[in-house]
This record gives structure tokens, sequence and C-alpha cells, in this order.
């Protein structure tokens, strides 16, 4: 089963190999922090849970900005709905 990383789309084939190493997109900052456990299923897209907008892969939900982020408009990325 591959692991996903919920803040960048990293795929890692154990959780153990994705949450060992840093992501580029951690919230707290590039390289700040470890990648993330998407915790939801493989599917054939991927919705925002703060806007709804729906993309193809976690790579490309999460490379953009989000117009309702919690934190302001387009002050973070999408993020996975599980
Ligand atoms: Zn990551
Ligand atoms: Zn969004």
């Amino acid at each position: 089963m591959n692991c996903y990383c919920k803040y960048c789309g990293h795929k890692a084939p154990s959780i153990h190999s994705l949450t060992g190493s840093l992501c580029l997109r951690h919230p707290s900052g590039p390289n700040k922090g470890k990648h993330a456990l998407y915790e939801g299923s493989e599917k054939n897209e991927y919705t925002c849970k703060f806007c709804g907008k729906t993309y193809p892969l976690i790579l490309s939900l999460t490379s953009s900005l989000c117009s309702r982020h919690p934190d302001g408009s387009n002050k973070g990325k999408h993020e996975p709905t599980s």
C-alpha cells in the first residue's frame, strides 16, 4: 500500500519511510518538519477540505494556494479531505 504526505503528496512505500524524511511543503516552512500521513484512501480525485476544489493528485492539490484557507485567503495551500 502506498502512503502519501498530506502536505506535499510525496509517495512512500511505508508510513515509516514517509514520516522519516523532511517535507518541502510543511506548514511551518520548507523542511521545518516531517511528511505527515494522508489518512484517506487513494482516489481518482482529491477534494480540498476548505474550499471544495478537486484535483487529480494530492501533489497538484497541495501545490496551489487556497482562497478559503483558515489562516486567511491564499495564506496557505489546499489540504485534502480524508
Ligand atoms: Zn510532505
Ligand atoms: Zn482549498
